[in-house]
């Protein structure tokens, strides 16, 4: 029987990619929920909802039912986000998105109308879905429930080079003062906070290869 597999941790843990193999290895479909909080940054960044990193939250909450998130899945197992219509997989990816997406992230209301999509895309079972509350608010009865953590400078110098290799401009200093700051308000907001489930099982992949951890991972799936 087809099962959901959460997979929660810090930012650039390499949550993702481990659950796109995954999913990948096992014919399950991959969701990246952090995607949905980043295209509703973007949405509102847009919008002029954004200002030196103060939302507007009465007016990005009365604008949620307008904002329209799809995925494409690709055959190689990744997805495209679509916001609107628009693939917009590569902008939310951008650091000027990260430094916002937090600051959405806290708003119960965006909570709640996300939280809701990922419900419904779990409907039939068989996903992977990464994230920072999926095994704790999103899908609480996940059958499979993965928490990963490495250390703030391994995370920082993979996503300095996830960024430099798509050949974006930014100093590792920065990076690392992007993923110190996210954690932190990931980790203290009241609205389902950043936080291992009790039932999941902890890896710390500081020291390991890709190859690796998705091995990990695949060895606790058929175990
Ligand atoms: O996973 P990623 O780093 O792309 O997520 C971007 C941001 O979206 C996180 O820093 C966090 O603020 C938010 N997020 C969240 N809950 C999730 C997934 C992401 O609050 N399930």
């Amino acid at each position: 029987d087809k099962i959901i597999i959460a997979i929660d941790g810090y930012s650039s843990s390499g949550k993702s990619s481990m659950a796109r193999a995954l999913a990948s290895a096992i014919g399950y479909r991959y969701i990246d929920s952090g995607a949905m909080y980043r295209a509703v940054t973007l949405w509102a960044m847009r919008h002029g909802m954004v200002n030196d990193g103060t939302v507007d939250v009465d007016n990005l909450v009365a604008a949620l039912p307008e904002i329209k998130i799809d995925f494409k899945p690709m055959p190689d197992g990744s997805q495209r986000t679509i916001l609107c219509g628009e693939d917009v997989e590569d902008e939310i990816r951008r650091l000027n998105v990260s430094n916002n997406v937090s600051q959405v992230s806290v708003i119960p209301a965006v909570r709640h109308s996300l939280v809701a999509m990922q419900q419904a895309l779990g409907k039939g079972k068989g996903i992977v879905m990464d994230g920072r509350d999926i095994g704790t608010t999103v899908f609480p009865d996940a059958e499979m429930k993965v928490f990963v953590d490495a250390s703030a400078q391994t995370r920082a110098q993979r996503r300095f080079s996830e960024l430099v290799e798509k050949g974006l401009q930014v100093s590792y200093e920065e990076v690392l003062a992007n993923v110190v700051h996210r954690d932190h308000i990931d980790e203290t907001r009241e609205e389902s906070p950043l936080r291992k489930a009790d039932d999941a099982v902890s890896l710390d992949n500081s020291e390991m290869t890709i190859e690796q951890q998705n091995k990990w991972l695949l060895d606790l799936y058929n175990r």
